[in-house]
């Protein structure tokens, strides 16, 4: 046999944007692809007609809190509803396990507890707080994918945020290796406290000036240093035109928002609903509109989840109360289906959505095997139905808790095989296991 596996679409999604193709694969790798109907010799020939062939997605921004908080989510569970959900692909963030990533003892000792037990392939972020600017240099060449920092309190107290003179120094010191920080931007001496049921409230105590605040000190940082730089999670659309210029003037800045900002309203969300918050939080559809047009235009580069979730006493659903819950939001599984059931009704393509959620973010994380159906590429592989629509029942996510905003919804495109480099992860032969592999930089 000259191929293990060859697997035909009619909407093959390509580089170069979508065809009918066949695309074969030699051990973990795509060796070659070829028109729809060529001769191969392989041991296996999927046809999936009209289904789409994807490339795997990465998710570069996913709280999986083991070790240290297991209990709020795990390797396991998340790499399994990151299979299902068309992942293959996760950069795991430094902060809410325990030990923060914060050193290089810290990164084995999370390397350790995700061996065996990943159902896709894990990359690692690295943090930077204050006082382990000597561990940075030794994490990078651990193989971290970059650094995470905040500019204000990260919700938990072993993962303390930068000061403006922090941050310059951190990215004078990251430049000199080519490393990427990247920053949660909220500013907070503009926001103010919250409480109570009404979700408009709470959007008001953290409003886009926050954002922008946060995002003006790290443009001007990378400025100063010619350091890569990246802005996590944006919600204020009002920034899309600052990090626009940004870009424009050279600075080496990108920025990724996520699917709830894309799909949620806050005009929507019930009172008490603390499943929605997020930090910064959803805003309404003008801004949602806005954001959609700055991700178009291409000055917001991707969309990963900031899957980050927590057990349900702490989301606060008794009292309903926004101040006292959790920030964070999870739909590891649900992204891909969320970003195309809006984007498919704005005219996008499957070729806009795997650029924003598989090569982008395999870009971003230097994941140089990852995210494009190309020759010498892991064999990362979707089959996605773009037209079937399903109503998502939290109680069937592999999420370690089902809560999630997105219950109830009725989302348009389904996963219906996920191949981790050439296996088949959801059916196949045998028993499916966790295969994926912890990965370094590169
Ligand atoms: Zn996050």
């Amino acid at each position: 046999m000259e191929y293990d596996l060859v697997i035909r679409s009619r909407r093959t999604v390509l580089p170069d944007g979508t065809r009918p193709a066949a695309v074969a694969v030699r051990g973990q790798a795509i060796a070659a692809i070829e028109d729809l109907g060529a001769p191969l010799d392989a041991g296996r020939d999927v046809d999936l007609g009209d289904l789409a062939l994807l490339p795997g997605l990465v998710d570069s921004h996913v709280h999986v809190n083991e070790p240290g908080r297991t209990e709020w989510e795990g390797f396991a569970t998340a790499t399994r509803a990151a299979a299902a959900g068309g992942v293959t692909t996760i950069c795991d963030m430094p902060l809410n396990s325990l030990p923060p990533t914060t050193s290089v003892a810290a990164l084995e000792e999370k390397r350790a507890a995700a061996a065996g037990q990943c159902w896709v392939d894990v990359a690692f972020w690295g943090g930077a707080v204050p006082g382990n600017e000597k561990s940075l240099r030794p994490l990078h060449e651990a193989g971290v994918v970059g650094f995470k920092c905040f500019l204000l309190d990260s919700g938990v107290p072993e993962f303390p945020p930068l000061e403006p003179a922090e941050l310059r120094s951190v990215l004078a010191s990251l430049a000199e290796v080519d490393a990427l920080l990247i920053a949660h931007a909220e500013d907070g001496a503009e926001i103010k406290p919250a409480s109570g049921r009404d979700f408009g409230s709470f959007v008001a105590s953290r409003p886009p000036i926050a954002e922008r605040r946060a995002i003006e000190k790290v443009i001007s940082a990378a400025a100063a240093t010619g350091a890569r730089a990246h802005i996590v999670h944006l919600s204020a659309a009002e920034c899309v035109a600052m990090i626009a210029g940004a870009k424009a003037a050279g600075i080496r800045l990108t920025a990724e928002t996520c699917p709830h900002y894309l799909y949620f309203a806050a005009e929507q969300v019930p009172d008490g609903a603390t499943e929605f918050k997020s930090c910064p939080p959803i805003r309404d559809s003008v801004n949602r509109e806005a954001l959609w047009r700055g991700l178009e235009a291409g000055v917001i580069d991707c969309v990963v989840s900031d899957h980050s979730p927590c057990p349900p006493e702490l989301k606060s659903f008794d009292s309903g109360d926004f101040g006292a819950a959790w920030g964070g939001i999870a739909s590891l599984q649900l992204g891909l289906s969320a970003v195309w059931t809006v984007a498919r009704r704005r005219g996008r393509t499957l070729d806009d959505v795997a650029r924003w959620m598989a090569s982008a973010p395999a870009a971003l994380a230097g994941l140089t095997a990852k995210g494009q159906l190309a020759v010498g590429a892991d064999a990362d592989l979707v089959a996605f139905d773009p037209d079937e629509t399903y109503v998502v029942d939290a109680a069937r996510l592999h999420h370690r808790h089902p809560v999630t905003p997105y219950a109830g919804r009725t989302l348009t495109g389904r996963v219906r095989q996920t191949w981790l480099r050439g296996m088949p992860l959801l059916e196949g032969e045998g028993e499916p296991s966790p295969v994926g592999r912890l990965l370094k930089r590169g």
